[in-house]
């Protein structure tokens, strides 16, 4: 039988001694770490979460114990360990064990001025976060001399009404105490469960020897890390402060009079005065990162001039820098590919690949919102489309401030650097186009106004911004900030590139993109994308002067009216899927055909209807009555997708021909292309039945036309529930199934994904929801029906291909979800495409280490 290790309350730390960091911290084990590869460390001791706990409530470890190892005159450091570093912890407090004895040896030692400044020091720490006394009444005095100490001893004495301890024994319980109840704080507690640390977290204790420096020979300390935190590019990166300079040892990072570590043209560096040293700490940094795996930043002193390493932390650093300190630990042979894999954040890449807010800029928040699309983009506020291509015809970048975006809008769109809408949540008409082009987006900020009329928006704490103001859009925090903060670029280097392929090795679900335009389609080849899984066809016809051809469509009364409109779409379209397809070469490209209601081609207000009026040579009531005709109660349950097939055929004869003529058009240049069709909102198999017929019609004409020869798949997109439940019927005509969750969640929970935003983060607050389930996929419920259909589709055609393609295509959970129901694919917008293949496969590999 395997014996249970027990561990004691303090631990000194040795080679040997039993050290767990779920038990000590990571500190405590990092130490012990240092001490096994024979670095000199300090004596150490560690206390556990245990003693910590119970020092919190009273019960102090045996000090005369704790004591033992650091001689009778102690001058000790206290830090934190909790298990994970990130998790953060109290502040440490150093030179515990100062005391008036202390100061009249040190005196001798190192001087009576710097002794007397360690003194003012510690009392100082000890007063604000022990005794935790005004800040205010101890601040540091400008001269370091018996006076300014007395004066500081009076104050803690008259602050507390009681001398200030000169025992060493009980300074240290008191500082135990302090730091153990401070990690049981509200806001520590808050902070690091934000840092993804469980409730019960526990924290340990780190009490090592300070390292003072005295004698004839160099003394100092110093912090030395070899890689640049915020491009994660080799370097070494440090200071050292001689203590012929200053005693402070608690190296502050503007400490003045601090010493380059390289030899450096600017001043005195370390490797100049101590060319021994140096290099010792050189190896120790390549011994560290061979051994602990990790970039490491050593905290060392000089005393008399031998080394001594306080403590290794992990090198802070920027998401660009992990990816590139992951890719080069693989590389260098420190840790497997699969590590590195697992070491990047997804999210970290996300931050990659748009600008964003410099992460230490001071942010004048105007309102908050949903984050629709990451990345941020400063510009100046337009309220309409047509001045936000003015805007960009002038070279200007704008910010398209809109209560919602429409269709309409999507030129404007385009020609803004971001967009901030009042209204809509996550898969909103904003939010939709936002994450498919790049392009920052919050949406819902429902405390604006906005007086479009006046050309103002107004804050909710009443501020005030005119058209022609510079804001700047925080896609990924979900924040409007006053003028431009100052912002990191866009980093797409080759250790990115490299760890993406290391992560398509490891996964086992296809990752394809939502790409509706060549721009698209580019952005997801470039991105590695295996295809386009959903290709949104309507949003062709909101470009250029398609929309005026579109309107006359819509207005034709005969069949032959409106095929002769259509017939001068028809080269258009065709223009479209040829220039996706040679982009695309060799890949699938699912195209789904036309899908929106076909009153979002008309426009809104009275100007745009005069203006229809005088292109169809209507009378303007003629117009006007016709759009209201048009108009529907409830337009995302009415005449879309196929139902406007089944009604109004043209329109999909027209798409399928323009489809199988660009294939046959790219076929001669060599070009092969996988094409599906997807046909939308299907309820029915009779549906896809009479729509099959009618694209096999389409096909064999084309084919005989043309004498050539191509094949294609056809499929539907299941975001209907009675599209999941009939699953089995449905397959008899469909070669693929392809998971819609926008209108599939619109539909499950019968909530109007347009205008979800107004109550959501209510119904989140109070717990009605978990999350936004059009941001997150509702597992419990969405996913039964997706399951339900996958399974029933699988009854009726055992290899059906099976993919999801709605907005929570990206997500963690989602593509967790459809791995375990082992569907193909997944579909996201082209941005989000790198995120979801690591997501996929660190999903994976964290299977290989569960089974
Ligand atoms: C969906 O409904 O999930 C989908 C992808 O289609 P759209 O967002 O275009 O309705
Ligand atoms: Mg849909």
């Amino acid at each position: 039988m395997q014996q249970q290790t027990t561990y004691g309350p303090l631990t000194l730390i040795t080679p040997t001694a039993a050290m767990k960091a779920s038990v000590h911290g990571g500190r405590a084990k990092c130490l012990q770490r240092l001490v096994r590869l024979e670095m000199p460390v300090p004596v150490t001791v560690a206390l556990s979460f245990d003693a910590v706990h119970d020092a919190a409530i009273g019960n102090l470890p045996d000090m005369q114990k704790l004591l033992g190892p650091f001689g009778d005159a102690p001058l000790l450091s206290v830090r934190p360990s909790s298990q994970d570093p990130d998790w953060g912890g109290p502040s440490a407090i150093l030179n515990v064990g100062m005391n008036d004895a202390r100061l009249a040896e040190l005196t001798q030692t190192i001087g009576a001025e710097a002794a007397t400044k360690l003194y003012l020091r510690f009392v100082q720490s000890y007063a604000i976060h022990v005794a935790r006394l005004d800040p205010d009444e101890f601040y540091l005095p400008d001269v370091a001399d018996a006076a300014s100490l007395k004066t500081m001893l009076d104050t803690f004495e008259f602050e507390t009404d009681e001398p200030f301890p000169q025992d060493p024994a009980v300074q240290l319980a008191e500082v135990l105490r302090s730091m153990a109840r401070a990690w049981d704080g509200t806001t520590a507690r808050l902070l690091r469960q934000a840092k993804g640390a469980p409730a019960d977290a526990g924290l340990g204790l780190v009490v090592q020897a300070m390292a003072l420096g005295a004698g004839q020979g160099e003394c100092g300390q110093g912090v030395m890390q070899f890689v640049d935190s915020t491009s994660g590019a080799p370097k070494i990166i440090g200071r050292y402060l001689s203590a012929s300079k200053d005693h402070a040892y608690d190296l502050a990072p503007d400490a003045e009079g601090a010493l380059y570590l390289t030899r450096d043209a600017r001043g005195p560096a370390l490797e100049d005065i101590c060319p021994e040293q140096y290099a010792q700490l050189v190896s120790y940094g390549d011994i560290c990162r061979r051994r602990l795996r990790e970039e490491m930043e050593i905290k060392f002193t000089l005393k008399d001039g031998a080394l001594q390493i306080l403590d290794a932390v992990r090198v802070q650093r920027s998401s660009r820098a992990s990816v590139r300190i992951a890719v080069a630990l693989a590389e260098d042979g420190v840790i497997p590919r699969e590590e590195a894999v697992m070491r990047v954040q997804p999210s970290a890449l996300s931050e990659l690949l748009h600008r964003q807010v410099d992460p230490e800029a001071k942010r004048d928040v105007i309102v908050g919102g949903i984050a629709a699309s990451p990345g941020a983009a400063t510009g100046r506020i337009v309220l309409t489309a047509h001045e936000a291509q003015a805007s960009a015809a002038r070279g200007e970048a704008c910010v398209l401030v809109r209560r919602e975006t429409t269709p309409e809008d999507i030129r404007g769109m385009h020609a803004a650097h971001a967009v901030l809408t009042m209204r809509g949540g996550v898969t909103s008409h904003a939010a939709v186009i936002g994450r498919g082009i790049g392009l920052p987006c919050v949406v819902g900020a429902s405390d604006l106004t906005i007086d479009r009329k006046n050309g103002v928006i107004t804050a909710p704490d009443g501020r005030r911004f005119k058209a022609g103001d510079v804001i700047t859009v925080d896609g990924s925090r979900g924040q409007v900030l006053a003028g431009e903060p100052p912002m990191l670029e866009a980093a797409l280097d080759g250790a990115f590139q490299t760890l993406l392929e290391w992560a398509d090795d490891f996964r086992d679900i296809g990752v394809r993109a939502n790409a509706d335009t060549p721009a698209d389609a580019q952005t997801a080849r470039n991105f590695a994308a295996e295809g386009i899984g959903l290709c949104r066809t309507e949003h062709m016809f909101f470009e250029g002067d398609r929309l005026g051809v579109m309107r006359e469509m819509i207005f034709a009364e005969e069949s032959d009216d409106r095929k002769e409109v259509l017939d001068r779409l028809l080269p258009m379209q065709r223009a479209d899927f040829q220039a996706l397809f040679e982009i695309m070469a060799g890949k699938n490209v699912c195209v789904r055909l036309f899908d929106p209601p076909l009153h979002e081609f008309l426009p809104s207000d009275k100007a745009g209807m005069r203006d229809l009026a005088e292109q169809v040579a209507l009378p303007l009531p003629v117009v006007i009555e016709r759009v209201d005709a048009l108009a529907e109660y409830n337009p995302m349950l009415g005449m879309r997708g196929v139902r406007l097939g089944i009604a109004i055929p043209e329109i999909y004869d027209m798409q399928t021909r323009a489809i199988f003529e660009a294939l046959v058009a790219v076929g001669k240049k060599g070009i092969s292309i996988n094409v599906e069709i997807m046909i939308p909102l299907v309820s029915a198999m009779r549906e896809v039945e009479l729509q099959k017929a009618r694209i096999a019609g389409v096909a064999n004409a084309v084919r005989a036309k043309n004498k050539a020869d191509f094949a294609y798949r056809l499929g539907v997109m299941v975001e209907t529930p009675r599209a999941a439940l009939r699953a089995q019927d449905i397959v008899e005509h469909a070669e693929f199934l392809s998971f819609g969750t926008n209108d599939l969640t619109q539909m499950t929970y019968g909530l109007s994904r347009d205008d979800a935003g107004r109550f959501m983060s209510s119904y989140v607050q109070q717990g009605v929801y978990a999350e936004d389930p059009f941001h997150t996929l509702d597992i419990e419920g969405v996913g039964e029906l997706i399951s339900i259909g996958a399974e029933r589709g699988r009854l009726g055609r055992s290899d059906v291909v099976l993919s999801l393609c709605g907005e929570h295509g990206g997500d963690r959970s989602a593509i967790a979800f459809c791995r375990a129901q082992k569907f193909d694919y997944i579909s996201c917008s082209p941005f989000r495409v790198p995120v979801a293949r690591l997501t996929a496969a660190q999903l994976a590999l964290a299977d290989r280490v569960l089974r």
